[in-house]
């Protein structure tokens, strides 16, 4: 349909220039519209953290969870992060929304050791752009503290994008964190670029196999050795690996095989809310 859009555009006698300047402006007019919802729904606490089973391939157990955010709009209903963590990171959202689901956690993982469940370590996604502020893992600090939570409870997971931000404030933050306890996960690994000069950088303790990867476990002799690099670097460095994305028993055959421990997936479990991951914590 941008063809066609085009040939009208054309056949008006207007400028292709013309054109992309009107499409730019409609996506701007969208991201506007999706920013000042954003604006609301902070205020008026629309989102909620769903919770993604982890289990230890060889017990079969529960071993943890990702926390992962959604957004209940009145009208749209379920929105998903892809939709809309983007438009936080560009209009100055992503902190507030960043320290509300810290907070959240904490709070949660506090009620589950109040009532005497055995919880288990969550991990948290943060952006690139939270860990450019001096103020970020005090933050966090702070917010343990209130909730009196033993930060092995905590881990955070991070994209390669800390590596194109204020490095020098990202290492502290991240420095003063895994020296509080709190565990450093490298989310997407076997995607992106640099990942290797990351982990030189950053005191990562998990590596968490992108799901594009081990997708083609089995089917793709390349993959299957880059997964199996992978699994064999992070053994070496003394990192927990978790697989993302698994979907199917033969992937778990292959995980085991390669000594890779922990699974997340719908293998395994969608995310799930509160609840119902607590009724998992309590047959735990
Ligand atoms: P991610 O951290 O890589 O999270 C994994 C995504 O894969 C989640 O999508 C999850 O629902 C999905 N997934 C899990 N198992 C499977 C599977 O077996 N098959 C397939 N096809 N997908 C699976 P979700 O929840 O839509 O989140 C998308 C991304 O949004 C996350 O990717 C993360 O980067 C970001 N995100 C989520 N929550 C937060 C948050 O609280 N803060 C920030 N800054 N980003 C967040
Ligand atoms: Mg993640
Ligand atoms: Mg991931």
């Amino acid at each position: 349909s941008a063809d066609i859009a085009m040939y009208h555009a054309k056949a008006n006698g207007r400028s292709n220039f013309e054109f992309f300047h009107t499409e730019m402006n409609i996506r701007a007019a969208q991201r506007q519209l999706v920013a000042c919802n954003l604006r609301r729904a902070i205020e008026h606490n629309e989102f909620v953290i769903h919770y993604q089973p982890q289990i230890d391939l060889s017990t079969g157990r529960l071993s943890g969870a990702e926390a992962l955010l959604r957004w209940k709009d009145p009208l749209l209903g379920l929105v998903y992060p892809n939709q809309f963590i983007d438009v936080a990171e560009e209009c100055g959202l992503i902190e507030s929304i960043g320290k509300w689901v810290m907070r959240d956690i904490c709070t949660q993982i506090r009620k589950w050791l109040d009532i005497g469940l055995d919880a288990v370590p969550i991990a948290v996604n943060v952006s690139a752009l939270e860990l450019r502020n001096l103020g970020y893992a005090s933050g966090v600090e702070k917010i343990l503290l209130e909730t009196g939570l033993d930060p092995k409870y905590l881990e955070i997971e991070l994209t390669e994008n800390v590596l194109s931000q204020d490095f020098a404030t990202s290492k502290l933050n991240l420095d003063a964190l895994s020296e509080l306890g709190v565990h450093l996960a490298m989310d997407g690994f076997g995607t992106g670029f640099s990942s290797l000069s990351y982990l030189r950088r950053f005191p990562i303790d998990i590596l968490k196999l992108d799901r594009s990867i081990v997708r083609n476990i089995n089917t793709s002799d390349k993959d299957t050795a880059v997964v199996s690099a992978a699994i064999s670097m992070g053994i070496n460095l003394n990192q927990r690996i978790v697989a993302e994305g698994v979907e199917s028993q033969a992937q778990v055959d292959f995980l085991l095989d390669h000594h890779c421990n922990i699974g997340q997936g719908y293998q395994f479990s969608y995310p799930l809310n509160a609840n119902a991951f607590s009724r998992l914590l309590h047959t735990k």
